[in-house]
Order: structure tokens, then sequence, then C-alpha cells
């Protein structure tokens, strides 16, 4: 694993040191900060464009959040859901305890469920942003806009500021930069000599989600620079291999690192949630908020919740094991993650006609599996290499 990319960068990892004490700062002058469930359904142009600092909750991976909802909700809420209640019950995330209202996406039943719980408690603030499940023609996308419509009136309320289309196209090019800029970097591992490691490229993909979005913008510019520098890394013979599922928190590294220490190499990872998506940017035509829902929910990849999704992520799913010449496929899903666990199957079914192999691992948040997951990864990465060979 190459952690360069990550440590070199100091300007980066001081912004995040300082970013919560950044923040209280910003809320003592009034400024408000919106968290957001991840899933890319949430627009963070629109919360950026209202004045307010936009901050997905990602965190996960710590049994103890995850252990502490348990007070509020059963076992058959997911390991990632459970830790955003947990979270929310523990105050001790400065992240979380900043937040002055949340926008919850009703994507799955889980992530439904723990909007309504942080509504019961009363604080912070939360909008449900109802996502069409359904995705046929373009109604579903007017349907969509207009709830975005109903998040934007919400936000100019709390914030006092009036979204303009001009904030508003400011901040699109914003965001847009900084998703070809993921992507770029994302690119580089279709070379066999590329620098940056899957951890790296996650957790730059994590802090982006917290940072100062200009500020983001500019470090990745320059990591974009200096790993287009230096990517002449002798060739990895390493099996190139495709992390899938429903969810990568920050924190959650467990699986990325026992593939790593077995001698597996990630190159490219097709996730829903915790990750930002950057395979498309938002098209800055001239009502701003149509093409708002239709960048966000039609022109991306759909996550599993969608109603006939599968086909389409598979498809996604074979260009990248195409283009970055994958040999086999971990698919990391969450415990009770019913909507990913059903289609494992298929997805197993469908890349064995294409001769690649694919490892299911179910995990929740601690350290019981790991002895488990480690021997079946070692296995597996033994047997992509021996059909590689
Ligand atoms: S991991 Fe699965 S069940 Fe949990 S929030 Fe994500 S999609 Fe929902």
């Amino acid at each position: 694993m190459n952690n360069e990319c990550f440590i070199f960068n100091e300007r980066l990892d001081t912004h995040l040191r300082n970013r919560p004490s950044e923040l209280e700062e910003a809320k003592r002058n009034g400024v408000k900060i919106v968290g957001f469930f991840p899933g890319n359904y949430v627009p963070e142009e629109l919360i950026y464009a209202s004045g307010a600092v936009p901050l997905c909750l990602i965190h996960g991976g710590n049994p103890k959040p995850a252990e502490t909802a348990l007070s509020s909700v059963p076992r058959v809420i997911c390991p990632f859901a459970r830790a955003l209640i947990g979270e929310m019950m523990l105050k001790e995330n400065p992240f979380y305890s900043a937040v002055d209202m949340v926008v919850a996406p009703i994507t799955c039943q889980h992530l439904r469920k723990t909007a309504e719980i942080w509504e019961y408690r009363g604080e912070p603030e939360v909008f449900k942003l109802g996502i069409p499940h359904q995705v046929y023609d373009g109604l579903e996308v007017n349907d969509f806009a207009e709830r975005l419509d109903a998040l934007k009136d919400k936000l100019q309320a709390l914030t006092g500021n009036k979204v303009t289309d001009a904030k508003l196209t400011d901040a699109v090019k914003l965001y847009n930069r900084m998703r070809q800029l993921l992507r770029k970097i994302s690119l580089m591992r279709t070379s066999n000599t590329s620098v940056i490691s899957s951890m790296d490229f996650i957790k730059l993909n994590h802090v982006s989600f917290y940072a100062d979005p200009v500020f983001m913008t500019e470090v990745l510019e320059e990591i974009y620079g200096e790993l287009a520098e230096s990517n002449t890394a002798s060739d990895n013979d390493a099996p190139r291999l495709l992390l899938a599922g429903p969810n990568i928190a920050m924190g959650d590294y467990r699986v990325p690192e026992l593939v790593e220490a077995a001698g597996g190499n990630i190159v490219i990872e097709e996730i829903c949630e915790g990750v930002r998506y950057y395979w498309n940017e938002i098209e800055a035509g001239d009502d701003l908020m149509k093409s708002l829902a239709k960048g966000y929910l039609t022109d991306r990849v759909p996550c599993a919740f969608m109603s006939s999704s599968a086909g389409k992520r598979l498809e996604f799913m074979t260009k990248l094991i195409s283009d970055f010449h994958v040999s086999g496929v971990i698919w990391y899903e969450l415990l009770d993650c019913e909507v990913y666990d059903s289609e494992a199957y298929f997805f197993t079914q469908k890349l064995s006609e294409q001769n690649i192999p694919m490892l299911i691992l179910e995990a929740d948040y601690g350290t019981a599996d790991i002895g488990q997951f480690k021997t079946r990864i070692e296995a597996f990465i033994e047997m992509v290499k021996e059909e590689v060979e």
C-alpha cells in the first residue's frame, strides 16, 4: 500500500484537524451547518449556494455508536444506519454535533428509520427528501425537482439567504470541478503503475465531504499534479480487484486493509454510500433545479434500492472491470442490508459468466469476523492469482 498521497499533503491533514473549530467559529458568526445522509442523492450545490456549510455524515466502522443505537432500534437495522443514530445520541463527533439541520434522503428502509429516530429526538431539524424509487421517464425528474424546490425554500428560511441563479451556477461549477479531479485521479488507476492505492483514494474521497469545497478543490489539483509527476511506480503484479457494495464509511477500512495485507490490489470501487459519486457532472442548463434533479437522479448509476437498478449497475460494473483490468470482485455488504444482499446472487452469476469470480463478505461493525474474513480473502486472492497466471 502506498500511503504517500494522503500523508504528504500536510495542508489537507491540518485543514481536517482544524475543521471542527472552523465550523464552530462559522456558527458563532451565524453560518448554518447542514448535514445530510450519504448515497449521493442530496445536491450539496444547493446547500452551498444558500450560504450554509454542507457536511455529509459518513462516519462508520466503530462499534460503539452502532451499539449505542440499540437502545432505540433493533439489531435488524444495518450497522451504518445504527451508527448514524448512535453518533447523534453520543454527541462525541464534532461534525455531527455541529449540524443545525439534516437532510435525509429516503432511500432504503434503514435510512428512513434513521431519519425518523433523528426526528423523534427533536434536534437537529430533519428535512426528509423523497427520492423516486423508479425512473421510467421525465416525470420522476420533475417530481424530484419539486422536492428540491421545497429543500431550497427550507434552506432559504434557515439561512435567511436567497439562492440566486448566480450562486447556484458557481456552486455547480465548484462541485463539478471537484468531481472531475476525483475522476481524473481515479482513472490513473487504470494503469498498472499507479501510485495511489484504493485506501488512499477512498480516504481522499471521504475527506471531500468534510473539507471546505474551495480548499478541497485546490488540494485535489495539487495532488493530481503530484501524482501525475510521480506515476512511475514499477509494475504492480498483484491481482486487480473491484470493491463493490452499499457503503464504505469513514473509518470502516477493515476490508480494504485485509485485501491489501493479503496481496490484493483494489483498483476501483462501485459503492453507493460514503464515497462521493464522481462519474458525471451536473449540466449547467437554463433550469438549474431541473439540472440538479436530473444529475442526481437519472444521469448517475442507481443504487440498489431503486427498482430495476441491478441491470444498470451490472452494465456499469462490467465497463469498470474492462477499463480497470479487473480479475475479481469483492462484494462487501453490511449485515441486514437486504437491498444489496438480495442482489449478491445475481451479480455472482452474471460475473461468473464473464469469468470474474466474486467473494461476498457481510459484516457488522466489530472484530468478531476479522479472522474469518482474513482467511476467506487470502483464499480468494490465491484463487484469482492462479486463474490469472
Ligand atoms: S448499508 Fe444497506 S441497509 Fe444500510 S443504509 Fe446502506 S443501503 Fe441501507
